[in-house]
């Protein structure tokens, strides 16, 4: 029995070596075709000594090679990002463009009689179903409403989701707003523009060779300087795909969110039985406050579809190009955002 016993465990012992040898092999191989950026002398130093202890190098993310571009969007809260950027991510997507949304908080707290894992529940289920019908991906993230901080480990949260996405673009809020999780997305989206393509940092996840555009979405804040609109787009053609993906976040479209109230469902918002009132409802709602961003980013309009056209824009979304990431160029703007026309 005790030679059995010896046998068997010399015979996994000769296994594990030629694995660990495979491994070692592999790792090696890895360092040294590794497609490294220019001028990164660390890498090839490293293949030449590998130590355990150090971070291994990883290789950067493939680039998608379908001609499309990709696109993600950041909210803090399962509307956020549908209210600021839906109408532009349905033109990229009916353009056959790919555009993820992603809500940073699961909205746990965001409602005046609901609360915790079911509302989680419910928000991400409707964000879900906005995104159906804007043709879009979408994501919640797991992390409390109203606790969202710049943490280092929502830094490596944050880039590693825009490295997955392989994001072309990257929309956040601005830094400035009322609302802590507003301002710490925007905080964290900015902390992660440079560091998607740094490869030993969030090493396991690949890196972004190039720098993706980073802009943000419109918002009225005057301090330290109001938004200022880079880029406006005009959302005519797909404003009723618009209204149907917000009609599907009915505990913010209709019951107000946090701050709704009873006699708000009760005497304002039209009863959940009669859906085309309700529709006309959030339809109106929306068109003025669409057309609001449509005049207060004319100037911009006008310069990008032209006089006629841009005068003519009744309902618009804007962005604006933070300074950190990719810089891109009026001609790199119109082929990001293929809207404009000649
Ligand atoms: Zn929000």
């Amino acid at each position: 029995m005790h030679r059995r016993i010896l046998l068997g465990l010399i015979l996994c012992c000769g296994a594990m070596a030629v694995l660990i040898s495979v491994a070692m092999k592999t790792t090696a191989g890895d360092l040294r075709t590794v497609d490294a950026p220019s001028g990164s002398e660390f890498v090839l130093a490293q293949a030449a000594a590998p130590k355990p202890s150090q971070p291994v190098a990883v290789k950067p993310a493939a680039t998608p090679n379908d001609g499309k571009l990709r696109i993600i969007i950041f909210g803090a809260h399962p509307d956020d990002a549908e209210y600021k950027g839906g109408g532009t991510a349905a033109k990229w997507a009916k353009l056959g463009h790919h555009v993820k949304l992603v809500s940073v908080t699961n909205g746990d707290i965001g409602h005046w009689n609901m609360a915790g894992g079911p509302l989680a529940q419910r928000r991400t289920a409707e964000a879900h179903e906005a995104a159906k019908r804007l043709g879009v991906t979408s994501q919640v993230l797991d992390i409390h409403d109203g606790e969202l901080l710049p943490t280092l480990e929502n830094r490596r949260l944050i880039t590693k989701v825009i490295r997955e996405w392989q994001a072309d673009i990257v929309i956040a809020h601005r830094p400035w707003d009322y609302h802590p999780d507003h301002r710490y997305v925007g905080i964290l989206v900015q902390d992660a523009a440079f560091m998607v393509t740094v490869p030993f940092f969030c090493p396991d996840t690949p890196w972004l060779k190039r720098n993706p555009a980073f802009l943000f979405s419109s918002d009225g804040f005057q301090r330290p300087y109001p938004f200022r609109a880079d880029i406006a787009v005009s959302v005519d053609d797909v404003f009723e795909q618009k209204i149907d993906a917000i009609h599907e976040l009915v505990s913010q479209a209709y019951e107000g969110g946090a701050s709704g109230s009873e006699e708000f469902v009760r005497t304002q918002v039209p009863p959940e039985n009669d859906l085309p009132a309700r529709r006309k409802w959030l339809k109106d709602r929306w068109s003025q406050r669409q057309s609001r961003e449509a005049d207060r980013f004319r100037d911009t309009l006008i310069r990008l579809y032209g006089e006629e056209r841009g005068k003519a824009v009744k309902f618009a979304e804007a962005f604006e190009i933070c300074e950190y990431g990719r810089q891109p160029t009026p001609a790199e703007i119109r082929q990001l955002f293929p809207f404009f026309g000649e």
